[in-house]
């Protein structure tokens, strides 16, 4: 059985069509940049996300560092965010001479532990950061809270979790990456909504806001060749917007088919001790972005096991970020957040994509429950 962590070449098949003679037109066209394939498609997310402006642009980290340029914070200038994360969230911080303060995540969920936020608000904190990790939103409520309270900005990394639906206690509902000043995503391919190549996506409610990110974006210009502020060339290809457009139209049927692949492996898991399932939160949907067990097993043993029966899995992320040398500047040791650096020990995630079939999930789960019921 082929099975992979996730799977393009199949998926390509439902929109194939669609896809080739969208890049036959632009070969036609010769629009190959910001052409109305790229308006045509930022205007469909808009309206799925509900969310007044969506900006293009080449990539999720380029969202960010555009997102944290916009709302023009000075040298020095705090920036909370969650240690438990891919690099980009905290490396634009570093980028612009901001500095990045970590504050721990809690167990349940992997997203950042509001709890504990308040204390590592400083007089120079400006902004929050969080990440609605592996396809479920953070506790935004909260967040939304004491942002305001504090007079901080906050800008959603929704990388993961695009298509996510967040519910307010007053019942009100909004989807992830539309809740703060600023949202921003990733079309990386592998992500849910993947381009097949680099894109990305910034998103906010606030005319001005949207205003300077789109001359951001394209080199601070508001009109050709007149700059009012220092930018960055970061501009969505219309292949890839092609691509987009044609699964975006998909993406209710893509999260549904990821749910179904979760809500199998849960079955699967719920009898076995040594495997924690995705705890589901009660304000948000979860898009599973990744399938991501918490286990107290030997996990390089588990990992050898699987790989031994062509069961690919992977660890996001081994170490979390106040351990990579690369924010070794920041002093951090050891012990200082240790549910993240439990977590980066602890879980695994499975292969999790649209197109996994009852025949593999099963081979998958029997895999992983033979190893667990081995001793
Ligand atoms: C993928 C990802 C990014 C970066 O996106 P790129 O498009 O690869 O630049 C940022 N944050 C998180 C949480 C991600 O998963």
């Amino acid at each position: 059985m082929n099975i992979q962590m996730v799977d393009l070449r199949t998926q390509f098949e439902g929109i194939k069509e669609e896809v080739l003679s969208g890049f036959q037109s632009i070969f036609e066209s010769g629009a190959f940049i910001n052409g109305p394939m790229v308006k045509n498609f930022c205007e469909s997310l808009s309206q799925y996300l509900q969310v007044a402006h969506t900006i293009p642009c080449a990539n999720g980290t380029d969202a960010l560092q555009a997102a944290l340029m916009a709302l023009n914070f000075s040298p020095g200038d705090e920036i909370i965010t969650t240690p438990f994360t891919f690099i980009a969230t905290a490396e634009v911080i570093t980028l612009l001479g901001l500095k990045p303060v970590f504050v721990d995540i809690e167990p349940q969920t992997f997203n950042i532990d509001v709890r504990k936020i308040e204390t590592a608000i400083t007089p120079k904190t400006r902004c929050i950061m969080p990440v609605h990790l592996y396809g479920q939103c953070a506790d935004m409520e909260s967040i939304l809270a004491i942002a305001e309270k504090h007079n901080l900005y906050v800008i959603e990394d929704n990388a993961q979790s695009i298509g996510a639906t967040y519910t307010f206690s007053d019942g009100r509902k909004q989807m992830a990456g539309t809740m703060g000043h600023i949202g921003c995503t990733s079309f990386y391919p592998s992500k849910n909504l993947g381009a097949y190549g680099d894109a990305g996506a910034i998103f906010t409610n606030d005319d001005a806001l949207a205003q300077a990110l789109h001359m951001i974006v394209n080199h601070g210009q508001k009109e050709k060749y007149t700059s009012d502020v220092i930018g960055i060339n970061s501009r969505l290809d219309s292949f890839q917007a092609v691509v987009l457009h044609a699964k975006l139209k998909k993406l209710p049927e893509y999260i549904t088919a990821r749910q179904a692949a979760a809500a199998f492996y849960d079955e699967a898991f719920t009898n076995i001790d040594a495997l924690k399932i995705p705890f589901r939160s009660e304000n948000s949907t979860h898009v599973f972005h990744q399938y991501t067990l918490i286990t107290d097993l030997n996990r390089d043993d588990l990992r050898a096991h699987l790989s031994a029966h062509n069961v690919p899995s992977m660890v996001y992320y081994p170490f979390p970020l106040h351990l990579n040398k690369a924010f070794a500047y920041l002093n951090h040791k050891k012990g200082d957040f240790p549910v993240s650096e439990h977590m980066a020990l602890q879980t695994i995630s499975l292969p999790m994509h649209t197109e996994l079939t009852p025949e593999q999930l099963k081979y998958i789960s029997s895999t992983i429950i033979s190893y667990c019921t081995k001793k």
